[in-house]
């Protein structure tokens, strides 16, 4: 189906067109001589006169013909320029793009080279474009086509097709790499911070891929399924990639459902805060606690973090639902042993709001909770977002006396320079290296790294998600004393009766294995 149907003419058809008009008038210009000017003119014989004015006749129609083909020409440039190319980023536009799939569906069919179909969108570009501005919004669209069309070969199909979404097709053919390794470099050079006028802007980029012809042939089906692709990477976090398969339609009306639950989640009051002791072993007590939301949906149950947090941040939620936890935490740390910090988890999209430090600076105000007894816990990837604004955020927080722990640490960004950069105050090593302690032997060589390296740093190191025994051993045998995890409590609601904490907390484990 093309974009535009041409309404241009072949050249023997304009040849035939221009000829018979001529010849039209010729013979119109000689009858009218015949009937009009029988006694000659202007001292010219008839014979003459009817030559001159039947040649001026058909010189006339030639002329009108060819300026009239010329105006075709021209709208049909016009028409195709205005409805083939998106003006603000001079890519394909929507229309465009659904023409190139289906001849890239035709030409799959006749060769059997598959092509994909890549759905790319800025994360939450409706509220940027609100924030920032419609003016910057554009200036961000364009910085990020730019980017996009650098970061491919020349010869990939790119169109925009949504406000802040764009379609590449890309024909297998042009792959030397593995998919994975092609979508993880596109999203890592997109995510860079993008320098528009007036400062500088950061995205999330996610990234949803189908396959021609596995996936479908015509191009509204692929374009829903590319796009629900999409929403399947974004539901998974910042950066994130996927590619479609059936059951992703599923997840996606689970999402749907999530998304528009999260609205009215806090007007029921369904969320509350458990908090799960961290260990000292060195101290044998308790340090500190992590606050972790609760989702209790009136009808389905328990709803966990993993599931709904990613769609509050894509959707914004999650700036007044952190703001929340945040602030029921800093008032719940009156009802903890003063010697105990409240560690708080603290998202990538709220960290990156406009004013976060003053957010913070209200709520310890406001709640009256210590400032040293609060802790941040933030993951690789909201430091890297943005990282000279992440640097001076955290500066301002380290001024103010509360601490901050890299969360997760070991499953996001390789390259180390940020830890030199960043004022911070504790590694938490991954659970994912504390669960295969125990049968293999390369996660205890990374958890010794993870201890030698917060060491080297004058930072603590903790362990999450520490479950048996005997990894607790192997964790001190790598030098780590300070432990979160089944072994020592579970998240639990803070028991309070007429004011005072009760014993929900103690963790006899501790003692134990102190
Ligand atoms: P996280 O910050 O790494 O939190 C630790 C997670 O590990 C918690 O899962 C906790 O229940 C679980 N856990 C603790 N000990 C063990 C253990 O021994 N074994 C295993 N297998 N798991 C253990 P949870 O509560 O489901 O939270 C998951 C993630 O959701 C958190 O990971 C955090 O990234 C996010 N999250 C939770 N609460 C909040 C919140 O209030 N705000 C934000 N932004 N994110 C939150
Ligand atoms: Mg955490
Ligand atoms: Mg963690």
């Amino acid at each position: 189906m093309p974009a535009v149907s041409n309404p241009s003419r072949t050249p023997v058809f304009r040849l035939i067109t221009i000829a018979s008009s001529g010849l039209g008038s010729l013979i119109l210009g000689l009858w009218g001589l015949k009937f009009g000017f029988g006694d000659g003119v202007a001292g010219m014989s008839s014979e003459l006169a009817g030559g001159v004015v039947a040649g001026l006749c058909a010189l006339a129609a030639i002329v009108a013909a060819m300026s009239f083909f010329a105006g075709v020409d021209e709208s049909v440039s016009f028409v195709v320029k205005e409805t083939q190319f998106d003006k603000l980023t001079g890519l394909l536009s929507r229309p465009a793009m659904i023409a190139r799939i289906a001849e890239a569906a035709r030409s799959t069919t006749r060769t059997g080279e598959p092509v994909f179909l890549l759905d790319l969108d800025i994360g939450r570009f409706k509220q940027i474009n609100e924030q920032i501005g419609f003016g910057k919004g554009d200036e961000l669209v364009r910085a990020f086509a730019q980017r996009l069309r650098n970061c491919l070969p020349d010869s990939v199909t790119i169109g925009r097709i949504g406000a802040g979404e764009f379609a590449v097709l890309y024909p297998d053919a042009y792959f030397n790499q593995s998919m994975d390794i092609i979508a993880e470099r596109l999203i890592s050079e997109l995510l860079e911070p993008y320098d528009l006028a007036t400062h500088q802007q950061s995205v999330n980029v996610s990234v949803g891929i189908v396959a021609l012809p596995k996936d479908g042939l015509d191009p509204t089906i692929l374009l829903r399924r590319s796009n629900l692709a999409l929403q399947h990477a974004r539901a998974a976090g910042i950066g994130n990639w996927s590619v479609f398969h059936p059951d992703i339609g599923k997840a996606a009306e689970y999402r749907h459902w999530v998304e528009a639950e999260l609205n009215t989640a806090f007007e029921r009051g369904d969320f509350d805060v458990h908090y799960q002791p961290q260990i000292d072993q060195t101290k044998g007590r308790i340090v500190g606690y992590e606050a972790l939301i609760r989702w209790k949906h009136p009808e389905r149950g328990m709803i966990p973090p993993m599931e709904f947090i990613p769609i509050a941040e894509e959707t914004g939620m999650i700036v007044p639902i952190g703001e929340w936890v945040l602030r029921r935490a800093c008032s719940d740390a009156k009802y903890l042993p003063e010697d105990c910090f409240v560690a708080v988890n603290i998202s990538t999209v709220q960290f990156m709001t406009k004013d976060f430090v003053g957010l913070v600076g209200d709520v310890v105000r406001q709640t009256g909770i210590k400032p040293e007894r609060l802790e941040l816990e933030l993951t690789e990837t909201a430091m890297m977002q943005d990282r000279e604004r992440a640097a001076a955020i955290l500066k301002e927080l380290a001024e103010t006396g509360i601490s901050v722990a890299v969360d997760d640490f070991g499953t996001g960004y390789s390259n180390l320079s940020y830890l030199i950069d960043f004022p911070f105050h504790k590694l938490k090593i991954d659970r994912s290296f504390v669960s295969r302690l125990e049968t293999d032997a390369n996660s205890g060589a990374v958890v010794s790294t993870i201890v030698g390296l917060s060491r080297a740093l004058g930072v603590h190191a903790i362990a999450e998600g520490v479950e048996t025994e005997n990894q607790a051993t192997l964790l001190r045998a790598a030098g780590c004393d300070v432990f979160q995890g089944f072994l020592y409590g579970s998240p639990a609601p803070l028991k309070i009766v007429e004011g005072r904490l009760q014993g929900a907390h103690q963790v006899a484990g501790a003692l134990r294995a102190s």
